[in-house]
């Protein structure tokens, strides 16, 4: 029996991001210059775990990278942060983001999978033991479906799933998130996916909750930008409005938003009052800038306190 529990299991993306500042984004076959690239830890696993370890949970993350340079630089803020690492060193390049944002605040991405692509069933499965101690599975959808319903197969924790980008999962693995994390675009996918048919519009966040728990989720908690967030379990719909805040950057706000949800979870919190936390780490992560970066430590003054 293993003397240190893992606490918080993330199984998923490990990505080196390059942002690129430039005055306007390209037409198809123009050169502009740009005006300067800095190379930051992202991907939404990585974020997540990092988001949570700062919070005091304890973190294992179970990923892929490549040899190449850039794994240094997506491990630097997992590595700070004192998350655990599974590694697999992948034949793929690192995952990396390329990343453009214009002066006007305008973001253009391209996400090359990479080694995220080989964090593949079998490698999910020789991490069967670890992934049955957690307290909490936290899972996105930057690695492969298989993989996901891999992991929920060896939970025997509390899973969370925060289906982004939505992807085609197996339905059981699917319902076993408890909680589903999605946003209200990320909501309507989900509930096309499970066949359900007369879809809300995005407007209607209390629909999208309502609909998403009558497809069989124990819980669900949908996250809505400046507006917070809203949580649905035991019968019941509850709003969090996130606190006021001037935004610089939202980036990776979800993410911080789940890794400290899955921090309070498996710090024994309930869900409602994890949501309520949650939603103030947010808020903190939209005042400055970059995703990891931009995270609170435990201690920190948030948003909304006092
Ligand atoms: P992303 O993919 O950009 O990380 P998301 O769509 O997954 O975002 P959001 O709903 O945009 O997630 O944001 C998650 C949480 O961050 C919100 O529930 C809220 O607590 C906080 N948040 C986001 N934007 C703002 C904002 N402008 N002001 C205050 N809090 C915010």
């Amino acid at each position: 029996m293993s003397t240190n529990p893992p606490g918080v299991v993330v199984v998923g993306s490990i990505n080196a991001d390059l942002v690129v500042t430039l005055e306007r984004h390209p037409q198809p076959g123009e050169t502009v210059l740009g005006r300067s690239m800095t190379v930051l830890p992202g991907g939404k696993g990585a974020n997540q775990a990092v988001a949570a370890a700062r919070l005091g949970a304890p973190v294992t993350l179970i990923g892929a990278v490549g040899r190449d340079a850039y794994a240094d630089a997506a491990l630097a803020g997992l590595r700070s942060a004192g998350v655990r690492l599974a590694l697999r060193h992948a034949d793929a390049g690192t995952g990396v983001a390329l990343v453009q944002v214009s002066v006007s605040g305008e973001n253009s991405i391209v996400v090359i999978p990479g080694a995220n692509a080989e964090v593949i069933r079998e490698v999910v499965e020789s991490q069967a033991s670890l992934i049955s101690e957690a307290s909490v599975l936290v899972l996105q959808g930057e690695i492969p479906a298989e993989s996901i319903a891999e992991a929920v197969r060896h939970a025997q924790g509390r899973v969370m799933i925060n289906l982004a980008p939505v992807i085609d999962i197996d339905r059981s693995a699917l319902l076993a998130a408890d909680p589903l994390v999605v946003n209200e675009h990320e909501g309507i996918l989900v509930l096309e996916q499970l066949g359900v048919r007369d879809l809300p519009t995005a407007a209607d966040h209390r629909r999208i909750i309502e609909a998403l728990s009558a497809a069989g989720f124990a819980s669900v908690v949908l996250t809505l930008g400046a507006e917070g967030a809203m949580v649905a379990s035991n019968g019941t719909v509850e709003h969090f409005p996130a606190p006021k805040v001037s935004a610089v950057d939202t980036t990776g706000a979800g993410d911080a938003f789940v890794g400290a949800l899955a921090a309070r979870l498996a710090a024994g919190d309930s869900l409602v009052s994890g949501v309520g936390f949650a939603v103030r780490v947010g808020a903190y992560a939209v005042r400055s800038e970059g995703a990891q970066p931009s995270y609170p430590a435990l201690g920190d003054e948030l948003p909304g306190d006092g």
